[in-house]
């Protein structure tokens, strides 16, 4: 795929009708420039290629480049979970992703969204050019959730839950 069909593809998501929602919210370009700081230095084209900058509540950020390994190497908004733990972070509301070596700004992909979903349900994902922003609950419609199958899985998943099954 080129960079143009790339860039194609974020244009079109952020034209859906997310822009009603990107018009009401301000647009963090401080944590676009960080996450696309971190990728033209850290993206080394064989085992970093996507750098990701997500911002806490009080106005701290965290980074992460993703890990290729043939097991599955986490997308660098795994990583970001982790890392934000690692500094006793455990909400983060805006999430930027960067690809092409700080280019372009990308979607998570499928696993990244259920796992921003799960951990930070009111998320804001900052995506295409121009930036748009789009609640990770829009990228994610109809989540799977674990407890729907099984109730204790709401312990064992990781991310902040409530239990649906408390006092029952
Ligand atoms: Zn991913």
């Amino acid at each position: 795929m080129t960079v143009g069909a790339r860039s194609a593809i974020c244009s079109s998501i952020a034209a859906r009708p997310h822009e009603e929602t990107a018009v009401a919210r301000d647009i963090d370009f401080d944590l676009i420039k960080e996450a696309k700081e971190l990728a033209s230095r850290c993206y080394d084209g064989k085992n970093h290629h996507v750098a990701a900058a997500a911002r806490a509540p009080d106005g701290r950020t965290v980074v992460g480049m993703s890990v290729s390994h043939f097991l599955g190497g986490p997308c660098a908004e795994v990583v970001i979970i982790g890392s934000a733990a690692a500094q006793r972070i455990y909400e983060l509301t805006t999430m930027v992703v960067v690809g092409l070596a700080g280019r372009v700004l990308i979607p998570p992909c499928g696993r990244c969204r259920q796992a921003l979903f799960d951990y930070f349900p009111s998320m804001d994902i900052l995506i295409g050019d121009p930036p748009a922003v789009i609640p990770i609950a829009e990228l994610l419609p109809l989540p799977y959730r674990r407890w729907l199958t099984d109730p204790r899985g709401v312990s064992s998943m990781g991310g902040n839950h409530e239990d649906p099954f408390a006092g029952r």
